[in-house]
């Protein structure tokens, strides 16, 4: 059975970082591979961290039904596609989203039992802070994702968890720690419990019986 697990935050507080950690120690998780329009950044590599294509195949693969959800932000697109989900259930591993609120909205509508965390940086300050260290985009942009932010952050009360980003391991941690606790959810151990039900199966009906030895 494949947990799907949405993360969202404002640009800047941290998520891929934290992303990438809980990533390295659970090989049981996917991350999911977004398209885009936006040009890759930095050391981004096509197919690792985005599927970078160009605006009129975003907008044939929209008409084609290609996405389980998309979005406008910051004037790129933004969309995961289907064969994610469908990859991730035919080898059985759960998938990992870093998607904005619009796309977890979506997402939550077609996968009710998805589960939604919201990464929040410390503070306003401490935001920009990271965004200037991260050293990728201009000052109007960095303005630009601070008002976006304010915006954003409003969203945390539609999420299932939250997560405050200001030490790095154990923001981490804590994350890791959301992730084991939903996949021993009763509903996601039907798979697991079966079989264990099965063993005691013969023996229980034996000890029930009010003739056997066991119970005189
Ligand atoms: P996002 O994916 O949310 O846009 P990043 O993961 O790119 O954010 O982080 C933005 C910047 O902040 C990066 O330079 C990153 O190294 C730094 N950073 C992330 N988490 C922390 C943290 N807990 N403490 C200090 N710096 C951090
Ligand atoms: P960035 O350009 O900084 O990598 O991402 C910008 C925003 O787009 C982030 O909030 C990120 O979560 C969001 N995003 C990335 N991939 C997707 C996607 O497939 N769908 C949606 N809706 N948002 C995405």
């Amino acid at each position: 059975m494949t947990t799907v697990f949405i993360i969202s935050a404002p640009s800047g507080s941290g998520k891929s970082t934290l992303v990438k950690r809980v990533l390295a120690g659970e090989p049981g998780l996917v991350f999911s591979v977004s398209y885009t329009t936006r040009p890759p950044r930095g050391t981004e590599v096509g197919g690792e961290n985005y599927q970078y294509i160009g605006w009129d195949e975003f907008e044939q693969r929209i008409q084609d039904g290609e996405f389980l959800e998309w979005a406008l932000v910051f004037g790129n697109y933004y969309g995961t596609h289907v064969s994610v989900w469908e990859r991730a259930k035919a080898e059985g591993k759960d998938l990992l989203l870093d998607i904005d609120v619009q796309g977890a909205q979506q997402l939550k509508e077609k996968i009710p039992d998805a589960v939604t965390i919201f990464v929040l940086p410390p503070s306003r300050e401490i935001l920009e802070q990271r965004l200037r260290a991260r050293g990728e985009d201009a000052e109007p942009v960095i303005q630009q994702r601070l008002a976006e932010a304010a915006v954003e952050i409003g969203n945390y009360q539609s999420y299932d968890y939250v997560v405050v980003n200001d030490e790095v391991e154990q923001a981490a941690a804590t994350l890791k720690s959301i992730l084991r606790a939903e996949r021993v959810r009763r509903g996601r151990m039907a798979d697991r419990i079966r079989p264990i039900l099965a063993t005691f199966e013969n023996r229980g009906q034996a000890t029930r019986s009010p003739n056997s030895q066991e119970d005189s």
